[in-house]
């Protein structure tokens, strides 16, 4: 997913601190194992939070979080199956997955424990 698309997505969310949903997220990312860490800064209080996008398919490396993918429901058409686009952790005690319907392509956001984040 590109950067710019992340951005538009991350507009869904809302900054714990100052409430503001108005985020840059910084270009160069971290390369990890399956993923792409990227710093998210709030453009209204500086809060960062990290942002991570696969770069591996999620059933290869992540068969818990890809199981639970495969069966969540879609809010618009009900038909269960997302595909994972990228996760945050702005909150401490779990962290926000950005998905799209796999049926319908409608993009939608889930809260999971960060259990599942690790
Ligand atoms: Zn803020
Ligand atoms: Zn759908």
């Amino acid at each position: 997913m590109e950067l710019e698309q992340v951005q538009r997505r991350l507009a869904a969310l809302q900054c714990p601190i100052c409430h503001k949903s108005d985020f840059a997220v910084h270009p160069r990312a971290e390369q990890g194992f399956a993923e792409a860490l990227h710093t998210v800064r709030c453009l209204g209080c500086n809060y960062t939070f990290k942002l991570s996008i696969p770069t591996r398919p999620v059933s290869q490396t992540d068969p818990d979080t890809a199981n639970w993918l495969a069966g969540l429901p879609c809010p618009l058409c009900e038909e269960v199956g997302v595909r994972l686009e990228f996760r945050c952790t702005p909150y401490v005690r779990e962290s926000v997955l950005f998905v799209t319907c796999t049926s319908c392509h409608h993009p939608f956001t889930e809260k999971a424990p960060m259990e599942a984040y690790e």
